[in-house]
């Protein structure tokens, strides 16, 4: 049983989901929902005390509260209806979506079209199975960051953090800052996941120690944390013996990883990527169902609020002129693929004709590369290349390929990264 029909209904109401609903709603989506599981909206910024938001898209400094308010505030001056505390349980390929909260109960709402915009979580001990007691003191740095910045809970005062992923790194500096000590941080890759600037300001200047190919393989407590021992890798990431270290603290953040939060997606039966482990989307951030669309970090990890507004824009914008009647054209269909050194591209398709008058591409590499070319190829022809004098897989990459460029092109797309070659 239907209980409200909406032109426009946007699950999640991070940073990606308000992006998207203002814009669908800037380009004619009448009625536009909100639907957000928490108690408020702004999503993960909401926990994101520290500064450095909206360095790109606001051209100034924020916190992630402040950007995330900022769009809140633009939201006042729209009809755009939101409903808090509101959990999404199912989405339908014919647009319905089931979702409850403790006013309203159960609902079944009609939308004629959808963007999905439910975020990521964090990978947890299970997922990366570090040997050991099971005592209390051990979180992901995300969570950690949830108790300290917004229940006013301290997590411990001797840390130890496995990952160096830019959350981790930013949980080294506040937990420094409220008083614990950071013994250090832990990174099994030979180089660190987080962004450069962040290795700088959160590990440099408090003296951090960052260990590198190193990892946890031990924690010992009985009841909670007291001792982890860390050792070295080798090439294969197998802990070498004879290079334990024991330290003894009482907390172990953990930051390895980000998995995009896909089971509404996987049970509307979108086409996923398993690269991404997110939809597959066209240039617009349309899904593999017309008229569903997907943006942020539901689609790809992102580092960058600021790549996640623009790209949530984009979703909004085709939202809109799917819901005034236009339907995508899909003549020439281009397959995005990763060639060597790439591990995966966003978008996966683009649909030539409706580039406005770039496409962008968005990748990570698999390693640290110096003085490299991005390539963009058709098969044994090359559409164009761009300089890098550094790139890191912690650091996402963006290219714009004019439109220009891809006309004309049929099949597939390879985005790869080597050594210019000398004459
Ligand atoms: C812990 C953490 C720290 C970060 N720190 C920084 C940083 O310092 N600087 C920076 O630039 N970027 C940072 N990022 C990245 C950036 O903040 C994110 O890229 C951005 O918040 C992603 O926006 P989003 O809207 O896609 O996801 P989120 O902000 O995660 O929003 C998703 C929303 O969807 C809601 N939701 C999910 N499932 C459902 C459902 N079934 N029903 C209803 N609602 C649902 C969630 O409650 C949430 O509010 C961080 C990311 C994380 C995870």
């Amino acid at each position: 049983m239907i209980t409200e029909t909406y032109d426009l209904v946007v699950v999640g109401g991070g940073p990606a989901g308000l992006a998207a609903a203002l814009e669908g709603y800037s380009n004619g989506a009448q009625s536009v929902l909100i639907l957000e599981r928490d108690k408020e909206l702004g999503g993960i910024l909401n926990q994101c005390i520290h500064n450095g938001f909206g360095l790109h898209y606001f051209k100034e400094e924020l916190t992630g509260p402040e950007y995330a308010q900022r769009f809140v505030d633009m939201l006042r001056d729209t009809n755009v209806q939101v409903k808090l505390d509101t959990m999404v349980l199912e989405i339908t390929r014919g647009k319905q979506i089931h979702c409850m909260n403790s006013k309203d109960g159960y609902m079944v709402i009609q939308a004629k079209a959808i963007v999905l915009a439910m975020g990521c979580r964090e990978r947890t001990r299970g997922a990366i199975a570090i040997p050991g007691d099971r005592p209390a003191g051990i979180f992901t740095a995300g969570t950690a960051q949830r108790y300290v910045n917004m229940e006013g809970y301290m997590v411990g005062k001797r840390v130890i953090i496995l990952g160096s992923g830019d959350i981790g790194l930013i949980m080294a500096r506040r937990m420094t800052l409220e008083g614990a000590k950071v013994l250090a941080c832990v990174e099994l890759m030979p180089y660190s996941n987080g962004l450069n600037r962040n290795i700088v300001q959160c590990l440099k200047d408090y003296d951090i120690p960052l260990y590198l190919a190193h990892t946890i393989t031990d924690i010992q407590g009985d009841g909670r944390v007291e001792k982890v021992v860390v050792s070295k890798v080798d090439e294969n990431r197998k802990p070498i013996p004879g290079t334990e270290m024991t330290f003894d603290c009482d907390t172990v953040l953990l930051s390895v990883g980000l998995i995009p939060e896909n089971e509404l997606s996987k049970s509307a039966g979108l086409a996923m990527d398993r690269r991404t482990s997110g939809p597959v989307v066209f240039e617009n951030m349309e899904t593999s169902i017309q008229g569903i669309f997907a943006c942020g970090n539901v689609v790809h990890v992102h580092d960058l609020v600021d790549f996640v507004t623009a790209e949530s824009q984009r979703a909004g914008r085709a939202a809109g002129k799917y819901i005034a009647g236009g339907e995508q054209k899909s003549e020439s269909l281009l397959e995005v693929q990763n060639g060597s050194c790439v591990n995966y591209t966003v978008p996966q398709k683009i649909r030539t004709e409706n580039v406005e008058k770039a496409a962008e591409i968005f990748f990570r590499v698999n390693n640290v590369y110096k003085n490299v070319v991005i390539k963009v190829t058709d098969g044994d022809h090359e559409i164009v290349r761009f300089k890098r004098e550094h790139m890191a897989p912690g650091e996402m990459e963006k290219i714009t390929v004019p439109k220009a460029l891809l006309e004309n092109i049929a099949g597939t797309l390879t985005v790869s990264v080597g050594k210019e070659e000398t004459a």
